[in-house]
């Protein structure tokens, strides 16, 4: 029987401490309350970070970056598991919460304090400040991008660099193993800090079991203590919170720590995701991937339902990409350099499902693309395959099953446009996910209210992206932050007139 290790106590406990998690620990840090912050993952210093991609995806990734949905056709979730979560290993770009997404938010989930254009214009200000966020310099984008550039302007697109929370990037693309200049501010180098330095204090390596919930609100959390090589449990930990918990551990690890908890209903329904999907191109002239920044052009088409970014891959992962195998494919490795990738990602329609999994912290999560979202895909490949061959591409791998694996000719492309694509032809994954415990005015359609507190359960809050009632179409990270700071900065004023 492992004994209990940690014990604590703070007027505020937060699980978890990526984009929602260490905002809402930044602003009610700064507000002068006592908080604690439970991370799961490790705290990584940055000079500890490894370079190398198979090294950092073990320390940084939820299971190596294999955690999966379940089903017949099953694809990758990506997250982040350490102090900073998904922002530790992200790519930086920021986007302001869409108008019409604000406005339907308001009018079909009465979420109008939430989202009242002026506070929430004043968040993105103050975070954008704060964040070092800028549109990438041209002399940063690398080839990748500006082959990008190029194609947007020959077929009339609307593309544009991307903004990202990273001034003094130098463009060395290894965003996904941590930016080694700090350049980009994703939380573990930037709030988690500042929030520790406003008096806030930090357990990594705690995986919360469960909320303590006493005569309907709550009063602390208790979990794991982990090893941090091993992951095996170490002993327990139990945090009292005096005035409330926050949870923020992502809208997989959300509803599963809500659900473990008692809490049940529209819990873990109404996932919702950014699928995306990668072309790669070979050109005759060198693009040189792994100069420049890991993302710098993007074509937003949400009229459409889905947005193109350029997307730098190290070249371990990139030979992963390319398809056969014998000297042909020893041959291509021979000329990585060559090679450009494009991703298009996809504003989905589908609903998904998360649920506890047999385990000590496991998800069983259930989505499946609508007809629709598959076609919206094809669209967005195809499109990417001809953008590729308009500005010189020699070979297009486009990586849908069924189709031929190389493209030589623009005209070729058609046979994408023609193609009834199914799930089980693309090689898909998510890393921008929604949904899960959403927000909404009416405790008969939602989790949480528009100050995100749960309905059921009082004193107990959710700050990630599981509030979110629909997906965006653009990079959530931005959103989040800035939908947290609001509510937390509503939290510890009506703290202060309480005390
Ligand atoms: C590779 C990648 C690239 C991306 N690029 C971009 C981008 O460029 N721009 C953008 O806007 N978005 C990007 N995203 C998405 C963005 O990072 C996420 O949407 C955002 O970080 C989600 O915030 P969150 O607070 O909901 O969850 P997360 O940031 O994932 O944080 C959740 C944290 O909770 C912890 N946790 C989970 N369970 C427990 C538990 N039981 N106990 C304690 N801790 C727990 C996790 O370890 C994690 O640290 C990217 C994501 C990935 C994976
Ligand atoms: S591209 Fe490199 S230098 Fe720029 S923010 Fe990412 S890791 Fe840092």
């Amino acid at each position: 029987m492992a004994k209990m290790m940690i014990e604590d106590e703070a007027d505020f406990v937060i699980i978890g401490t990526g984009a929602g998690g260490a905002t809402a620990a930044r602003v009610l840090a700064a507000a002068g309350l006592s908080v604690v912050m439970l991370e799961e993952g490790p705290q990584l210093r940055t000079d500890e970070r490894p370079r190398e991609l198979l090294p950092a995806m073990q320390q940084s990734m939820r299971d190596f970056g294999t955690f999966t949905t379940r089903g017949a056709h099953p694809f990758p979730l990506l997250q982040g598991r350490m102090v900073g979560g998904s922002t530790a290993i992200n790519s930086g770009i920021i986007w302001r919460l869409p108008e019409d997404v604000r406005l339907d938010w308001i009018d079909r989930f009465g979420l109008d304090e939430l989202v009242e254009e002026k506070g929430l214009e004043r968040a993105f200000d103050v975070i954008e400040k704060e964040l070092d966020v800028v549109e990438t310099d041209e002399q940063i984008q690398g080839n990748n991008a500006r082959k990008m550039a190029e194609a947007a302007r020959a077929l009339g697109l609307p593309g544009r660099a991307i903004h990202r929370n990273s001034r003094k990037c130098e463009g060395r693309g290894e965003c996904l193993q941590g930016c080694a200049l700090e350049a980009r501010q994703s939380m573990d180098v930037s709030y988690i800090p500042k929030a520790i330095g406003d008096g806030a204090r930090l357990h990594a390596m705690c995986q919360a079991s469960r909320v303590l919930i006493e005569g309907g609100r709550a009063v602390g959390v208790e979990g794991w203590v982990l090893d941090r090589d091993t992951r095996k449990n170490l002993g327990r930990f139990r945090v009292r919170a005096r005035r409330a918990v926050i949870v923020a551990a992502s809208v997989i690890w959300t509803p599963v720590l809500l659900r473990r908890s008692g809490l049940s209903g529209l819990v873990g329904d109404r996932l919702q995701l950014h699928p995306g999907s990668a072309v790669v191109a070979r050109f005759p002239e060198p693009i040189t991937m792994g100069v420049g920044a890991t993302q710098a052009y993007e074509i937003p088409m949400r009229d459409r339902g889905f947005k193109i970014e350029s997307l730098t891959l190290p070249p371990e992962m990139l030979a992963t990409r390319l398809p056969g195998a014998g000297p042909a494919w020893q041959q291509m490795l021979t000329e990585l350099d060559h090679y450009a990738q494009w991703a298009g990602l996809i504003r989905m329609r589908a609903h998904g499902t998360v649920r506890p999994a047999f385990g000590q912290h496991d998800a069983d999560v259930r989505y499946t693309p609508g007809e629709r979202d598959l076609r919206t895909m094809r669209e967005a490949l195809a499109l990417i395959c001809r953008m590729m061959f308009t500005v010189g591409a020699t070979e297009v791998f486009p990586g849908i099953a069924r189709l031929p694996q190389v493209l030589r000719h623009i005209s070729e492309v058609d046979l994408i446009e023609q193609a009834d694509i199914k799930q089980s032809d693309l090689h898909m994954m998510a890393s921008h996910l929604f949904g899960t415990a959403v927000a909404g005015r009416d405790s008969a359609t939602s989790v949480v209210g528009p100050d995100l507190q749960c309905h059921d359960v009082r004193d107990l809050y959710v700050m990630d992206a599981s509030v979110f009632p629909t997906n965006l179409g653009v990079n959530p990270q931005h959103s989040i932050m800035a939908v947290v700071f609001r509510a937390a900065e509503r939290l510890a004023n009506s703290q202060a007139i309480a005390a």
